[in-house]
């Protein structure tokens, strides 16, 4: 049977020969070991350079908002189609526009765990049933996929893309068992001046970077609140007040927005452990909306949903 990278090269040749995409954004073979990066392929001679494996993590929605070709070709896991379906939900990306080359994802392998475990430098990396194995100068190490994914890869119940034009790959087997908040409850049963000091422990480590942000693909204001200075909503020190206005913001206009793609917390060059604050909003939009962001075209995230109905006795008129 084929490969999943052939049968997506083979599908792009085809959307790119035919016109049918000017452009498809797909993954490649990163620089450095363990990595994969994002493509942009315009002219069917740079096909070959397209891949598929464990290390294609990135939220490749995220380039969708700012690209300006006509008709554009996506790869999506299960993540990325639910990004853009949000994208779509949101009127930032419209739908025609978009072949939607969705991938089943078994999950991604979480690079850092990797490398902690390597003494030398690594040559080459291999992937066969489940495995990764990782060769460098008199040494190979054989590491089980499994025990490496990502967190919110371990949890992901919707590898299986949401939207999407074509399939390529067999379907993945969802764990609807699974308790993606567990650590959110464990979380909720701190008392608030436990949870205030985790917090402040946790985001404190920002150095206000911004990496978050952009490789986030619901965040796509062209001017975030943090950089506007009229007006000016927050200073740019490093001040733990400034740091902690920054997160809770970032957090509630993440709110039945956020789809749980961890591409925020890979991106923080300080490890700062961003998914106890999504994971929380996404937990309660749950909770009370019943609502998981870009399942459903046909529904507004809930705090874009109005009616004439809504209460509004809580709305202190005086
Ligand atoms: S969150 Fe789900 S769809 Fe996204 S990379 Fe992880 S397993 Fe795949
Ligand atoms: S806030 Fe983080 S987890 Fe949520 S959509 Fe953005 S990058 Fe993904
Ligand atoms: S990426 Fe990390 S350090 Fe940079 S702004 Fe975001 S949370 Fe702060």
């Amino acid at each position: 049977m084929q490969s999943v990278e052939n049968r997506i090269k083979e599908k792009a040749a085809e959307l790119l020969t035919t016109k049918k995409v000017d452009l498809l954004i797909g993954f490649e073979r990163g620089t450095m070991p363990l990595r994969a990066s994002p493509a942009f392929i315009y002219d069917e001679a740079d096909i070959e350079k397209l891949a598929w494996n464990s290390f294609c993590e990135m939220n490749l929605a995220r380039y969708l908002t700012r690209i300006t070709s006509k008709r554009v070709g996506i790869i999506a896991k299960g993540c990325d189609s639910r990004a853009i379906a949000a994208l779509v939900v949101e009127g930032q990306v419209k739908r025609e526009q978009i072949m939607i080359i969705g991938v089943p994802c078994p999950g991604m392998v979480d690079r850092r765990k990797i490398e902690k475990e390597i003494k030398g430098e690594i040559d080459k990396v291999e992937e066969k049933k489940g495995e990764i194995i990782v060769k460098g100068n008199n040494f190979e190490k054989v590491f089980k996929k499994n025990n490496y994914l990502y967190p919110c890869c371990k949890v992901c119940k919707h590898g299986n893309p949401s939207i999407y034009d074509i399939l390529i790959g067999e379907k993945v087997k969802e764990n609807s068992k699974v308790d993606e908040y567990a650590e959110i409850t464990e979380y909720e049963k701190k008392s608030p001046d436990k949870r205030w000091e985790f917090f402040e422990k946790e985001v404190s480590k920002c150095i206000r970077c911004y990496a978050c942000r952009q490789a986030c693909p619901m965040c796509y204001c062209e001017e975030c609140f943090v950089d506007s200075f009229h007006p000016k909503w927050v200073d740019k020190s490093l001040d733990f007040s400034d740091i902690a206005i920054w997160h809770i913001m970032r957090v509630y206009h993440q709110t039945g927005r956020c789809v749980s793609c961890g591409a925020c917390e890979r991106a923080c060059p300080m490890q700062i452990n961003l998914r106890f604050l999504t994971e929380k909003i996404n937990k309660d939009v749950k909770v009370y909306f019943n609502f998981e962001a870009g399942l459903d075209l046909s529904v507004n995230p809930p705090l874009a949903a109005f009616d004439i109905k809504d209460r509004e006795d809580f709305i202190d008129t005086c």
